[in-house]
């Protein structure tokens, strides 16, 4: 058996490894506190559950879907895109029902990466986009987020030569891995430099609902012209803590969700339509309420976190976006080395920000994905056990 040569080109699934590492020790008897992995730790609107055990009786919902997904599906998220950032999308031209970001993600790539093809990918980063334009053949061309440009890129230190090779320019703000938000300043900037070198601007929006301290992240598509150069990918997994239920959306650039279409067609038959009912519901009915009623769980979750960790001496700024904490790690460590110590001494799980990239080294990535008795408890841990700094 030979397995394909693209399979070289990519590492295990990083996640993979970091859950490997927790099965050891949870076989070993250790009580771990995980904080690696962002996927929330809270209930699904109730309201959506009893609607998807309805669904699951339709009689017509088991075939296959249609292939854009199910229009009151569409249009409620169209509906959404309106009241929130007062974009207008046609719901058959401009969205498309996805599997799950990350599917679309990926899929985006098999659309507009050729072998010998340059992405444009910010590190650190979530790990699809690079992994999936290695496996089309293209090469991710990193864009280092640093503390000093508040983790933004700095896109006019691109050089024309890579412009040139390059179709994608990824974005996600707020950002995961650092926390970091972008103003609509940054994406009309984005969009320029897109339209200037004929690039698409794919922007993963998995975190713009998860913002604090009454700030509102903008979607790319507020920007003038921007569905003219860009996609936006829109998932029910964090906001609505669906995860498992694999749903989302691109949204943007009508050409473009044509060719990520055309992949996708060749490639799976959507998503169960009860699910996609189901979506409906979460987007029409008091979408705002739930929101508001998670990010509030989360903000006190992050002071606690933040407190917590100023008594042990380390000084953070207070992220506006996302449940994950940025933290720079001591001298004497370097990501693995001080989370492997985390893990070992106090049992603490945290994701090595070199997991995210080069540019990721020096610092580990907390999630606030477990509740507010787990979080002190892993403060007195590291207290007790961690002496950090
Ligand atoms: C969690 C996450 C996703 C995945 O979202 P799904 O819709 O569940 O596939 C995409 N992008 C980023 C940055 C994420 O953190």
């Amino acid at each position: 058996m030979r397995t394909a040569d693209r399979l070289k080109a990519i590492g295990p699934y990083l996640f993979a490894d970091l859950d490997l590492r927790r099965q050891q020790a949870l076989a070993r008897g250790v009580d771990i506190i995980d904080l690696g992995v962002g996927d929330p730790d809270q209930p699904p609107p109730q309201h959506v559950v009893r609607r998807l055990c309805r669904e699951a009786h339709e009689p017509g919902y088991h075939r296959y879907p249609p292939y854009e997904g199910l229009k009151p599906l569409r249009q409620a998220l169209a509906g959404w895109y309106a009241e929130r950032f007062h974009v207008d999308l046609d719901p058959d031209s401009e969205v498309l029902v996805l599997i799950g970001s990350k599917e679309g993600l990926s899929h985006l790539c098999w659309a507009f990466v050729d072998p010998g093809d340059v992405s444009l990918v910010p590190d650190p980063a979530y790990p699809v986009y690079g992994v999936q334009t290695r496996l089309c053949g293209g090469e991710p061309y990193p864009l280092p987020l640093r503390a000093e440009r508040d983790f933004l890129p700095d896109l006019g230190a691109v050089p024309d030569a890579v412009c040139r090779s390059a179709t994608l320019l990824f974005l996600n703000y707020p950002n995961n891995p650092t926390s970091a938000v972008a103003d609509l300043a940054f994406f009309e900037e984005a969009v320029a430099f897109c339209r200037r070198h004929g690039l698409l601007l794919c922007h993963d929006a998995a975190y713009i609902e998860m913002t604090y301290d009454g700030y509102v992240a903008p979607s790319v598509l507020q920007v003038p012209g921007a569905r003219e150069v860009a996609v936006e990918f829109y998932s029910l997994s964090k906001p609505f803590n669906m995860t498992g239920w694999r749903l989302a959306f691109a949204v943007g650039n009508r050409d473009a969700l044509g060719a990520l279409r055309r992949v996708k067609t060749n490639t799976d038959s959507g998503q169960f339509l009860a699910v996609q009912a189901a979506g409906e519901e979460a987007l029409r009915v008091r979408p705002r309420e739930f929101i508001s009623r998670m990010n509030a769980i989360y903000q006190k979750r992050r002071d606690v976190m933040l407190e917590g960790l100023e008594a042990l001496g380390w000084r953070l700024p207070t992220p506006r976006g996302t449940f994950y904490l940025w933290v720079p790690v001591p001298r004497k460590y370097n990501s693995v080395s001080f989370a492997g110590m985390l893990l070992e001494r106090a049992g603490v799980l945290v994701s090595p920000g070199l997991a995210f990239g080069r540019e990721g080294e020096g610092y580990v990535r907390l999630s606030l994905t477990v509740d507010e008795d787990r979080l002190v408890e892993a403060l007195g841990r590291i207290r007790a056990h961690a002496r950090y700094p």
